[in-house]
């Protein structure tokens, strides 16, 4: 199962995404390794064996988000709409729903929700609330 304690590799044929694969798992360091992907585009996923090594990843994945809110949220549109923000990206208008149960895009969708790990657009909403609560 794919989470964000591991790692993935950059998209690959099938054939090299195989013989990575096997590579990782004859090796005692890693865990969990897997091929994943479809059409042609192919990954590995695979964990460290070493517990301390995974939560460090999946710290790390909710800090890179954090991150990526601050350093992103001026692209953003903001409007609140009574039970949820609608965040449009300016350049692309791809918009996003963030509500008490979450966000509609694929981050949070496909990874965040399972694993407890909060996307850079609900950690954007989560600023605006404390700033409008702030100015009441
Ligand atoms: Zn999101």
């Amino acid at each position: 199962m794919i989470t964000t304690t591991g790692y993935r590799t950059k998209l690959m044929t099938e054939k090299r995404a195989q013989s990575f694969c096997k590579c990782v798992s004859a090796n005692s360091r890693f865990t969990a390794a897997e091929v994943c992907g479809q059409n042609g585009k192919f990954f590995v996923y695979y964990e460290p064996t070493n517990p301390k090594r995974r939560e460090f990843l999946f710290q790390k994945a909710q800090a890179d988000r954090i991150e990526r809110a601050k350093s992103q949220k001026d692209q953003y549109d903001f409007n609140f709409i009574g039970h949820a923000w609608i965040v449009v990206k300016k350049k692309t208008q791809e918009q996003y729903e963030v509500s008490e149960y979450g966000c509609s895009c694929p981050d949070f969708q496909n990874r965040g929700k399972d694993l407890g790990i909060h996307c850079k657009h609900m950690k954007m909403t989560e600023d605006r609330k404390v700033t409008n609560a702030a100015r009441k």
